[in-house]
């Protein structure tokens, strides 16, 4: 007998949201979304066991070869496709436009205030349809994030899949907190390293402590130049860069560079780095290097723009940015969904992301690729991004067509992590 569906999600919500030992469920959809070619197939199903994609295809064949005690999950409605990736988060700040707002949350907030806030931002992601993040540094709030993603997993609180950073990377005297009285010994937003040998021992120590991710802050101080150019500064040497990377890599982690002026993406791009974040500041040279390397880029679009808003040089970076997003498409730079969610208020879905890089020129289904299969391939996993069988069964429903309307993709319906249903609006049919 097919069990009704409510009870079911009550049932997963009670349990912690973590339910993978249980009856498999089937999953009828309207129009389901192949994220690797663009093509929408009707009335396909979907079964889920132990919370991953047992078998997909028309509706018909996947019903008849379910098991009787099969659960019902009908969005028969609904557009469907993968849950969405979020690459560039920061689950542990609140938004902060100034360097006084970064300050006062290192400064006036404990860590396990912090973290709370943390794990109330983590399940927003969630009903927004983020069933996996990367979060790219803690800024200060030490290894909570990697507390989080075990509270996560264990199914504590509801929350996507992280992958954490822990502490991001910065040399002496070049990242807040900063311009302090001289005698303060201040707390730092970063781990603060230099030197070859200390920032290998340092990155063994982060993974240690059981970071996913090694993210340095590659540059600062951006400046526009008389040519057009963005220009930085570089934190690092060349070889304690490459000394980052290297030992990343031994360590079977990936790297992940802040990167603003030509200065830095240069230096990052030099040194191996696998991912970009920010990279305003990216020209034809440097696109065709990122190409040729097959490093991903966040463009993080929404966080510039935020913190823009009332400075003219911002604005200034903004459009800056947003030729190189165009240029960078047109050469085919793999570009991940990443928001720098954090960097303003969780009150904000990251999903408006995705409308911001179509209003910049990406085709719809090439942004929800970007936050689906591209997503996926950056953080090395296969079976995220996709439902296809093996996959994780990570799913999220909406009434209207995203390929039409991308900002239909801030009005979910349903969303589903791990083959649990944490988020349903609309009434279940007798
Ligand atoms: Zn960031």
């Amino acid at each position: 007998m097919i069990r009704p569906f409510r009870l079911r999600l009550l049932l997963g919500l009670l349990a912690g949201l973590a339910l993978s030992a249980q009856a498999p469920l089937l999953v009828r959809t309207g129009r389901l979304l192949d994220m690797r070619n663009g093509q929408v197939r009707m009335d396909q199903g979907l079964l889920v066991k132990e919370g991953r994609i047992a078998a997909s295809g028309p509706w018909a064949q996947v019903a008849a070869s379910a098991p009787k005690d099969a659960a019902l999950l009908d969005l028969s409605g609904q557009f469907v496709l993968p849950g969405l990736i979020e690459a560039h988060t920061h689950v542990l700040l609140q938004g902060n436009r100034t360097a006084q707002d970064y300050a006062d949350q290192i400064l006036k907030e404990s860590v396990s205030y912090r973290a709370l806030r943390a794990a109330a931002a983590a399940r927003s992601a969630l009903m927004w349809g983020f069933t996996t993040m990367r979060d790219l540094g803690s800024e200060g709030a030490g290894y909570a994030d990697v507390d989080l993603k075990k509270a996560l997993e264990a199914g504590v609180m509801p929350g996507p899949r992280l992958f954490v950073a822990g502490k991001a990377f910065s040399a002496t005297g070049t990242y807040p907190l900063q311009n302090y009285a001289w005698e303060l010994d201040l707390p730092s937003g970063v781990r603060v390293v230099d030197g070859v040998e200390a920032i290998r021992v340092a990155v063994r120590d982060e993974v240690r402590r059981g970071v996913d991710w090694i993210k340095v802050y590659v540059d600062r101080g951006t400046r526009l130049d008389p040519d057009g150019r963005l220009r930085s500064l570089t934190n690092y040497r060349p070889e304690e860069l490459r000394a980052f990377v290297e030992e990343a890599h031994h360590l079977g982690r990936r790297t992940s560079a802040h990167v603003k002026g030509w200065d830095g993406i240069d230096a990052a791009l030099t040194a191996g780095f696998d991912t970009l974040e920010h990279a305003d500041g990216f020209t034809d040279d440097l696109l065709d290097r990122a190409v040729r390397q097959g490093t991903f880029w966040c463009p993080t679009i929404y966080a510039g723009l935020w913190v823009a808003e009332g400075r003219p040089l911002g604005r200034k970076f903004a459009e800056i940015l947003s030729a190189a997003f165009k240029k960078g498409l047109a050469k085919g730079v793999k570009v991940a969904l990443g928001s720098d969610a954090g960097a303003f208020p969780w009150t904000e879905n990251p999903a408006k992301e995705l409308a911001l890089m179509v209003e910049r020129g990406m085709t719809p289904l090439q942004a929800l690729q970007s936050a689906t299969v591209v997503g996926a391939d950056l953080l090395g996993r296969k079976d995220l991004g996709s439902l296809e069988p093996g996959a994780c069964a990570d799913l999220v429903a909406l009434p209207e067509d995203p390929l039409k309307d991308i900002t239909a993709l801030q009005r979910l319906d349903t969303v589903m992590k791990g083959g649990v249903v944490v988020r349903r609006d609309s009434p279940a049919r007798p």
